[in-house]
């Protein structure tokens, strides 16, 4: 069993790293992970260059070489410009991670493709990979705390009355969504109300049905790592109208879960990093920005570089563990202060065969029993295997476990769900993404109270020559990774015109 860890330190996984770069023909991206790792292990967290070294110049330093990032540096790249992408991890790809389980890959990070994440998908055709839909054609489950329920189709087979609360509420809160808008929530006319609640509250006062508030509760842990009492209203509008609707980011087939990308999501990193060479440095964690008259400096363990503008490409959260000089001060400051990401683990489980399509079912569940809020089939013609998320409250029990007590609670989720034969995996894989030194978290930033309303420009707002992107500054599917290119290209577009 095994905890994937992401730290920079462990050779065993640069070791591994190295290798799965080799598997995907990155060889260009092997000495420089090398070298890199070396330098960070000899001169870890020292937080400053050496003085005598004379700054590296280029037209702009990327800080971050996970999808947004990467993007970013590709355009600008592509458009003759001269780019540097400082990660802070020994790898490529961030918040998309493909790992060995058992004898084949499987995504333990982002892998998801909706049918509407036209950038993503572009992207996926451009660097010659393909899609693969989800097998979902068959019975779900939702696992309530005392009733389990299992139907075909989109609509759960609850009493009328239940379906009736859950229609109503599901149907106010888009309308709330398409209100609120994916661009400006903070300028919408109800924001600051709506920012003033959390979305317990809402459910709470819109629903009759118990089972109302658990679907609300298994939704944002299953979507967003959180409990419905731990973001805002308006947070959760917005979201839900980056991604259109509800059903649009909760739904399989035709929703946002709706097809994988073959081989593994980390590849458009993988492809993109190699696209960019040696300006792409790993073990690099930028720990001071150094913003002047003509222009600003990235200083890293063992480098320092001066280019005309930089591009932030990681969630607030992070921003926050890098000095700035002068300092950020003000919204921006206050902002990646009150930015947590969401609590959110993943499992994947092999199997010699599909057993649960032999019994009728699509492989997904939503249960608030746990500690697994939500499972999909992640099988393909190379294998059998099952994946889950562990996200909210759920993670936090779920974390304090011992790693056999952890993998017996996965197993008994599964078991409960399709049969004994869940209970003997070939493989078992998790990693807890709350536990993580580079991300804090997954899979996307959550928003309390009183956060979105009084800070959210500061999200995209640009500070002097330091322009943001990352997922969380998408203008459409925030928080995904379809949301993580198109703010990488909008970025990049930014910075394009000011370079002229
Ligand atoms: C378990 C899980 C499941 C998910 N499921 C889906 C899904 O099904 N579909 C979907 O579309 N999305 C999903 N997501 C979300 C998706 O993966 C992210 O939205 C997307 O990958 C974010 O990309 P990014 O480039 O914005 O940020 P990141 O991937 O977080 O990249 C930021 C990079 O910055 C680096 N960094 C941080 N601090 C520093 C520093 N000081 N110096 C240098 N580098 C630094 C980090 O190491 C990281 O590589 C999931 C995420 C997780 C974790």
């Amino acid at each position: 069993m095994s905890q994937h860890s992401d730290q920079p330190s462990n050779p065993k996984r640069r070791k591994l790293i190295q290798s799965a770069a080799a598997a995907f023909g990155v060889a260009a991206l092997h000495a420089s992970a090398a070298d890199a790792a070396g330098n960070h292990t000899a001169t870890a967290a020292s937080g400053s260059a050496p003085a005598a070294a004379p700054p590296e110049t280029v037209d702009v330093v990327v800080v971050g070489a996970g999808l947004s990032g990467l993007t970013a540096a590709r355009e600008l790249m592509r458009k003759g410009h001269s780019v540097a992408v400082v990660e802070g991890r020994d790898r490529v790809g961030g918040r998309t991670w493909t790992i060995p389980v058992g004898t084949r890959r499987y995504d333990i990070g982002g892998q998801f493709v909706s049918p509407s994440q036209d950038r993503v998908r572009a992207l996926v055709t451009e660097l010659g990979l393909r899609l693969q839909p989800v097998y979902s054609d068959a019975k779900h489950i939702w696992e309530l705390p005392d009733q389990r329920i299992e139907f075909t189709g989109m609509v759960p087979s609850l009493s009328l009355i239940a379906k009736i609360d859950l229609g109503r509420v599901v149907d106010r809160m888009d309308q709330i969504a398409r209100a609120v808008g994916a661009t400006a929530p903070w300028a919408a006319p109800d924001a600051a109300a709506l920012d003033a609640m959390t979305l317990a509250q809402w459910v709470r006062e819109h629903s009759f049905s118990e089972s109302t508030r658990q679907f609300a509760t298994i939704m944002t842990r299953a979507v967003l790592g959180a409990d419905p009492d731990e973001i805002s209203v308006l947070y959760w509008a917005y979201y839900v109208a980056q991604g259109d609707s509800i059903e649009m980011l909760i739904g399989g087939a035709g929703g946002a879960q709706d097809s994988v990308i073959e081989g593994g999501s980390q590849q458009l990193s993988l492809r993109m990093a190699q696209e960019l060479g040696k300006a792409v440095r790993l073990s690099q964690p930028a720990r001071r920005l150094v913003q002047a008259a003509d222009g600003v400096d990235v200083v890293t363990d063992t480098a320092r570089i001066h280019a005309r503008y930089a591009i932030l490409a990681l969630p607030p959260a992070m921003a926050a563990g890098i000095a700035f000089e002068p300092s950020l001060a003000g919204d921006r400051r206050e902002l990646q202060g009150r930015a947590p990401m969401g609590r959110y683990a993943k499992v994947v489980l092999t199997y010699d065969k599909p057993f649960w399509r032999e019994r009728g079912y699509a492989g997904d569940v939503g249960s608030l029993q746990g500690p697994v809020v939500a499972s999909y089939d992640d099988s393909s013609a190379e294998g059998s295997a099952l994946l889950g998320f562990i996200g909210g409250d759920s993670e936090r029990a779920w974390r304090t476990l011992s790693a056999e007590a952890r993998k017996a609670a996965v197993l008994d989720c599964f078991a409960r769900w399709f049969g004994p034969d869940a209970l003997k995996p070939l493989a078992y894989a998790e990693k807890d993404w709350t536990l993580d030194d580079w991300t804090a978290g997954a899979p996307a930033t959550i928003l309390p109270p009183g956060v979105l309303s009084r800070l959210g420009p500061a999200l995209r707002q640009p500070v002097g020559r330091i322009h943001w992107a990352g997922t969380e500054t998408a203008l459409r599917w925030t928080g995904y990774m379809d949301g993580a290119i198109r703010a990488g290209e909008r970025t990049a577009k930014d910075v394009l015109a000011l370079l002229g």
